[in-house]
C-alpha cells in the first residue's frame, strides 16, 4: 500500500476523475455512471442507446463518485502541494465541459464555507502551515498571482501577448512573467483568505457575465515558494499552478459565428495543445510541443522535467451530457 502510494507520487502525471452529483433540479435524471471502483475504475454507459454502444470502461489514478467530499479530494492532492515546499513545480488542472464542476473542485461553490473549500484554499492554507512549521529550517517567501477571466477575445490569452511575454529573468525563475496579474506578497493565511475573498467577491459581482466568461477562458492561480535554508543560505524554489480551464464542450458551428466561433476555436486549440503536451510527456517523447499554444508556453517550466502534473477531469453524470463526457474521458485516457 505504502509502496504503491510512493510509486504513484513518483509518476509525474496523474489523472483523477470526479463525477459531480445531480443538482436539485435534476433529480430523477438518468446517470451515465454504471460503476465506480475503488482503484480508479469507471464504467459509463449511454442508456439511450444500450446495445448500440455498450458500456465503456476506463481506469485512472482515482475516480470520485458524486458523494465524495472536498476533504476527500484534497487528501489525495495534499502530497503534491507539500512537494512545492521541497522545490517542485506542480500543475493542477481541472478539465471538463461547462457545468461539470471544475470551479467547484478548484475553488468551491460561491460563498463557500470552510467545509466546501476547494483545492486552492486548502493548498494555500497548507503551504502556510507547513512553511511555518519548517520555520527553524527554512524561511519561506510565498508569492501569489491570480489571473482569472483572461481576455480571450483580444487574441487568445491576450495577456500573454508576444510583446510582453517570453522573458525568463532571474527574478522570475519559475516561469514567464504575466505582466498584468496582480502580484501580492503574503505573510499569513489570513492575507491569503482576504486575497481569495476579494477574487470571489469580484466573481460574484458580475456573476452572470463572469460565468459566461469563465466558461470561455482559462483561469490561473500561481504560487511561487522560495525557501532559504536558515543555516546554509541555499535557496530552493517551487511553484504551484492551479488552473481552472475553459469549458471543453464542442461548439456547434451552426450556433457560433464570428468572434464567438473564433473564440471557441482558440479554446479547442489550446485545450488540444495541452493534451498533446501532456500525452507526449506521458509517452516520454523526445519532442514536447509546448510552442503550439500560449497556455502551454506559460506553463512550460511546470510541465515535464521534474514537475508534477495532476489533471482533474470532471463529469456531469446527466445522460444528455454523454457525448461530452465521453470526449472528456477520451481526452483523459490520452494524457494518462
Ligand atoms: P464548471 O466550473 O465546470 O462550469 P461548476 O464548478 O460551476 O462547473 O459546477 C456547476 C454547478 O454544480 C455549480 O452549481 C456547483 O456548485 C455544482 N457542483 C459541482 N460539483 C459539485 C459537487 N461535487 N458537489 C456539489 N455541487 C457541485
Ligand atoms: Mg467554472
Amino acid at each position: 500500500m505504502l509502496h504503491n502510494e510512493v510509486q504513484d507520487l513518483k509518476g509525474s502525471i496523474r489523472v483523477y476523475c470526479r463525477i459531480r452529483p445531480f443538482m436539485p433540479g435534476q433529480m430523477g435524471m438518468q446517470s451515465i455512471v454504471e460503476y465506480v471502483g475503488e482503484n480508479g475504475e469507471l464504467i459509463v454507459v449511454d442508456r439511450t442507446k444500450q446495445g448500440k454502444e455498450g458500456p465503456r470502461s476506463f481506469k485512472f489514478n482515482k475516480v470520485y463518485g458524486p458523494t465524495t467530499t472536498q476533504v476527500d479530494v484534497y487528501s489525495d492532492t495534499r502530497p503534491l502541494i507539500r512537494s512545492v515546499l521541497d522545490g517542485y513545480n506542480v500543475c493542477i488542472f481541472a478539465y471538463g465541459q461547462t457545468g461539470s464542476g471544475k470551479t467547484y473542485t478548484m475553488i468551491g461553490p460561491d460563498g463557500a464555507s470552510e467545509e466546501d473549500w476547494g483545492v486552492n484554499y486548502r493548498a494555500l492554507n497548507d503551504l502556510f502551515q507547513i512553511s511555518q512549521k519548517r520555520g527553524g529550517i527554512y524561511t519561506y517567501e510565498i508569492t501569489i498571482q491570480m489571473k482569472s477571466n483572461l481576455s480571450i477575445k483580444d487574441e487568445i490569452l491576450g495577456f500573454l501577448d508576444s510583446q510582453t511575454l517570453g522573458i525568463l529573468t532571474a527574478s522570475q525563475p519559475n516561469g514567464l512573467a504575466v505582466p498584468d496579474a496582480s502580484i501580492q506578497p503574503v505573510q499569513s493565511t489570513s492575507d491569503v483568505l482576504d486575497l481569495m475573498e476579494l477574487g470571489l467577491k469580484n466573481r460574484a459581482k458580475s456573476a452572470t457575465s463572469m460565468n459566461a466568461r469563465s466558461s470561455r477562458s482559462h483561469s490561473i492561480l500561481t504560487i511561487h515558494a522560495r525557501g532559504t535554508d536558515v543555516k546554509t543560505g541555499s535557496v530552493l524554489r517551487g511553484s504551484l499552478h492551479l488552473v481552472d480551464l475553459a469549458g471543453s464542450e464542442r461548439i456547434d458551428r451552426s450556433e457560433a459565428t464570428g468572434d464567438a466561433l473564433k473564440e471557441a476555436q482558440h479554446i479547442n486549440k489550446s485545450l488540444s495543445a495541452l493534451g498533446d503536451v501532456i500525452s507526449s510527456l506521458s509517452q516520454k517523447s523526445a519532442h514536447i510541443p509546448y510552442r503550439n499554444s500560449k497556455l502551454t508556453q506559460v506553463l512550460q517550466s511546470s510541465l515535464g522535467g521534474h514537475a508534477k502534473t495532476l489533471m482533474f477531469i470532471q463529469l456531469n453524470p446527466d445522460l444528455t451530457s454523454f457525448s461530452e463526457s465521453l470526449s472528456t474521458l477520451k481526452f483523459a485516457e490520452r494524457v494518462s
